[in-house]
C-alpha cells in the first residue's frame, strides 16, 4: 500500500492494481499484542487506511479476498484466484510485497481451534473470539523471540497462567545473554512459568485441551500459541526464475529490484543488507518494510532511490521493562572481526536523586582494532530503552568511541545522568582500544 500510495502521488493517471488475499489491508500489524491484552480497546484502531479510503481517496484499485497464485515474469502475467475463479493479468511494473508467515512445520499438529499463529487481525480476532467464549485458564506461548514476549504480556495480563516453551536455555539469538537472563528474570516476577530447553516435538486436542509433546514431557493446556519466527511468504515464486535469497526471501538490488528490472520486492518477503558486514541478510521488521515500499513506488516511477540495508534494530517490552538492540550480536561480530569485544554495564536512566529512574542495562559489542561499537542491547525503563537510536546513529555512520564520546548530547536530571549511557558507553569502551 505505501507503494502503490507513492505511485498514485506521482503518477495520478496510472493505474496502480493491489491484490490482497485477505479483507484488511495497511493494518498495524505490531499493534496486535496490545489489542489482545486490552490496551487498545478497538480492532479498528490498528487500521491505518481502510479499504474503501484506498479507493475513494487514493485512487487505487483494490481487489481483496483476491490470491496472486502465480508470476510469470517473462511474460509480464500474473495468475489471480477470487471467487469468480481463476484468471490472468497482465502488469507494467510488479511488486511482490507479500510478507511473511509464521514458521510452524517444525512442530507436528493437525488444525485446531486451539491452536494459534498471529499473523493477521483475523488470527487478532480468533484468538480474542476464544478466549471470550471458552473462558480459558491456562495457557502456553511456544517461542523465545519478541512476538513470544509480547504475548506471554498479553494473556498473562489478561489474567491466564501462562507458560512459556523454549527449545533454548537462553531467548532468542538476536538477545544477548546477559539481556535474555534479565527479560527471564521480569518474565518470572511478573509470574509466568518457564520450560526451558525444551523442544516442543508434536501438538494433540484431547478433550479439549492441547496436549503439548516436548523432548522432557507431556503438558496440558487450554490453547497455545506458536511464535517460533517467520518466513517470507514466497512459496507463488517457487519454480519462477526470479530470484530468492537467504531463507528463501526475494533477492533485490538497492533499488528494490528482482532479477527483473520491471519486478520489484519490498517487506518481509525481501531480502535485504546487514549495513555492518555488507552480507545479505532477512530482517522481517516494520520500519524496513514501509521505507521500502516508500522507495519501490518511487523507482516504478522512473526514480533511482536506493535502500542500503538495516542494522537490525528493534524495540519491545515486557510489562515495564524496555528491551532493545541495533546491530551485531557478539556471535555474528566474531566471525567477521577478529577484535571483537563484548562488555556491559549498568547506569541510571535519569539523574539519581531525580524520582522515576531505573536502573538502565547495557551490553556493548566493540571492534577494539577500529574503535567502531557494532551493536548495542539495552534493557530497563521504557523511556530509557529508546537511547538505542542513537546507537543505531552512530553505527550507521560507522562512529569509534572516540566520535560517540565527544557528541553533544542533551543533559538534564529528569532525562538522564550528567554522563548520559551512550556517552558513558564510549567511555568505557575507550579502555579496551
Ligand atoms: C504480532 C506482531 C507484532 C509485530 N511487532 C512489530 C514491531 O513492534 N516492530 C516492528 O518493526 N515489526 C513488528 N512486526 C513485523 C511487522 O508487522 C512486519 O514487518 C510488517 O507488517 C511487514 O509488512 P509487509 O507489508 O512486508 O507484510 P504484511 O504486513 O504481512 O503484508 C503482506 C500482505 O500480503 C498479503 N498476501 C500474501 N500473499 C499474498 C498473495 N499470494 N496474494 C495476495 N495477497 C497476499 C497478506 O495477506 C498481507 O496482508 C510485528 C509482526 C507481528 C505479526
Amino acid at each position: 500500500m505505501s507503494a502503490a500510495s507513492q505511485v498514485k502521488r506521482q503518477k495520478a493517471e496510472w493505474e496502480a492494481v493491489v491484490f490482497e488475499k485477505g479483507e484488511y489491508i495497511s493494518y498495524a500489524g505490531c499493534g496486535m499484542p496490545y489489542h489482545i491484552e486490552g490496551i487498545v480497546p478497538h480492532l479498528e484502531d490498528l487500521i491505518e487506511i481502510t479499504p474503501e479510503a484506498a479507493v475513494t481517496e487514493r485512487k487505487i484499485d483494490l481487489r481483496l479476498n483476491c490470491t496472486v497464485i502465480r508470476v510469470d515474469p517473462d511474460k509480464k502475467e500474473i495468475l489471480v484466484k477470487d471467487s469468480a475463479g481463476t484468471r490472468a493479468e497482465k502488469f507494467d511494473f510488479l511488486l511482490i510485497a507479500t510478507g511473511a508467515s509464521p514458521i510452524t512445520d517444525h512442530i507436528t499438529f493437525e488444525k485446531s481451534k486451539r491452536i494459534f499463529t498471529l499473523k493477521s487481525l483475523s488470527d487478532t480476532t480468533k484468538i480474542l473470539q476464544f478466549i471470550e467464549e471458552e473462558k480459558p485458564k491456562k495457557c502456553a506461548v511456544i517461542g523465545g523471540g519478541y512476538i513470544a514476549v509480547e504475548m506471554l504480556e498479553a494473556f498473562q495480563g489478561r489474567g491466564l497462567e501462562t507458560h512459556l516453551i523454549h527449545r533454548r536455555y537462553d531467548l532468542a539469538r538476536t538477545f544477548e545473554k546477559e539481556i535474555s537472563t534479565l527479560i527471564k528474570n521480569k518474565m518470572e516476577q511478573e509470574g509466568i512459568i518457564l520450560h526451558l530447553n525444551s523442544q516442543v516435538t508434536a501438538l494433540e486436542e484431547k478433550k479439549k485441551k492441547i496436549i503439548v509433546r516436548t523432548n522432557h514431557e507431556d503438558m496440558e493446556y487450554d490453547f497455545v500459541l506458536i511464535a517460533t519466527g517467520v518466513k517470507p511468504e514466497t512459496e507463488l515464486l517457487k519454480d519462477t526464475p526470479i530470484q530468492l535469497g537467504v531463507k528463501n526471501a526475494v533477492k533485490v538490488n538497492r533499488y528494490l529490484q528482482t532479477n527483473y528490472d520491471y519486478i520489484y520486492a519490498a517487506g518481509d518477503c525481501a531480502e535485504t543488507v546487514n549495513l555492518i558486514t555488507g552480507k545479505p541478510a532477512y530482517v522481517p521488521l516494520a520500519p524496513k518494510a514501509n521505507k521500502e515500499g516508500f522507495i519501490a513506488g518511487i523507482n516504478i516511477c522512473g526514480g533511482k532511490e536506493e535502500f542500503p540495508g538495516v542494522l537490525e534494530t528493534s524495540i519491545t517490552k515486557f510489562f515495564d521493562l524496555g528491551i532493545a538492540r541495533t546491530g551485531l550480536t557478539l556471535d555474528t561480530a566474531e566471525e567477521h572481526y577478529p577484535g571483537a569485544a563484548k562488555f556491559t554495564f549498568s547506569s541510571r536512566s535519569k539523574a539519581r536523586y531525580y524520582p522515576g529512574g531505573g536502573t538502565l542495562h547495557s551490553v556493548i559489542i566493540l571492534d577494539k582494532a577500529s574503535g567502531k561499537i557494532l551493536g548495542a542491547q539495552l534493557a530497563g525503563p521504557l523511556d530509557g530503552v529508546k537511547r538505542i537510536d542513537v546507537f543505531a546513529a552512530a553505527i550507521h555512520n560507522k562512529m569509534s568511541v572516540n566520535d560517540i564520546f565527544k557528541l553533544d548530547l542533551s543533559y538534564s536530571p529528569p532525562f538522564s545522568p550528567v554522563f548520559d549511557p551512550v556517552i558513558l558507553a564510549a567511555r568505557l569502551g575507550r579502555k579496551y582500544l
